[in-house]
Formats: structure tokens, sequence, C-alpha cells
């Protein structure tokens, strides 16, 4: 999750100083990974991305791939940080199936998200900061573990959830 945690904080536009957590100098290695451009945003929010992170583990805990939210900067309604991650994580491996993979995520899906983590037959997924207003993981529906679906990951929730939580906070203050 800590690493989840600073994708979400590092990128494009990253936070200011004083988010929990800040960015950290040897996170600098994830814009190379997430094919960003370099430099700091004006600290503005409007047309800044949530600061929303993922990670996609292999089998063997090896980190595949990463994703931050970058749906402003791509100006794709689809560029949520999961699905970026499923998507080079799935490139990496060169097959759609993610089985025996872990998807980490700093915010509780959405009903998409979750859709494309059942379709990628992910094992497991993480998520950190519950969230009650579109969350597909526990609040508002539970994609995730719906019987009628044909694959039901393993969920582990709210983990450093008040950390998450802090940064989404810090953000939309
Ligand atoms: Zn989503």
């Amino acid at each position: 999750m800590r690493r989840a945690l600073e994708i979400a904080t590092t990128g494009p536009a990253p936070l200011p100083a004083s988010s929990s957590g800040g960015p950290d100098p040897g996170a600098l290695g994830a814009l190379g990974a997430l094919g960003a451009p370099g430099g700091p945003g004006a600290g503005e929010s409007a047309g800044v991305d949530v600061p929303v992170g993922a990670v996609v583990y292999g089998p063997d805990g090896t980190e595949l791939a990463v994703g931050r939210n970058e749906r402003e900067l791509t100006g794709d309604p689809t560029a949520h940080a999961e699905v970026l991650a499923l998507r080079r994580a799935a490139a990496r491996l060169g097959r759609w199936r993610l089985d025996d993979c872990t998807l980490v995520v700093t915010l509780e899906p959405c009903t998409m998200c979750a859709g494309a983590l059942v379709l990628a037959r992910i094992s497991t997924v993480v998520f950190g900061a519950w969230e009650p207003k579109t969350g597909a993981a526990g609040s508002l529906w539970d994609v995730l573990r719906d019987r009628r679906l044909n694959h039901r990951p393993e969920v582990y929730s709210g983990v450093l959830a008040a950390e998450n939580a802090a940064v989404l906070r810090a953000f939309f203050r």
C-alpha cells in the first residue's frame, strides 16, 4: 500500500508539500514507469487529477505495473489508476488473465474498475480509503464479491484507510 500511495502522490500533478506522507525523491522512478511528462504542476486543483494510485504485483510479488489516475491529464474517462495498472500489467505479461496477481489501490474501486478487476481474473484486491459515494467494493455495491459473477477476487478493505483518506482530503481541501 505504501507503494500505491507513493504513486498517488507523485506523477504529473503532485500534491502540495503539506500532504500526508508527501512525495519522496525516491518515488521519481514512478514518473518513468507511468510514461508521464516530468515537472511539477502549479498546485491548482482545476484540471488536476485526483491522486489515486494502483500497483499490480505478480504471483511472486514482483511489481508488474503501476497506474495513477490520469483522467484529466489524458481526457480519457476510463483512465483510472486501476485500469491503467491492469492494462500495463497485462501488456507486460502478454496475456489478459491476471490470475494469481494482486492489485493494490489507494481508494475503493468504482464500478468500472471493479468490473475490470473481475474481467482480468485478478486474484486479490487490496484497497485503502473507503469511497462511500462511488465505491463498488462494499460501499455502494460489492461487484468484487457478487456471487452472480463467475470470478470473485479476495478483497482486503480499508488498508491504511486513514492515511489514504488524508491524501484525498488534502487534495480536495
Ligand atoms: Zn475506477
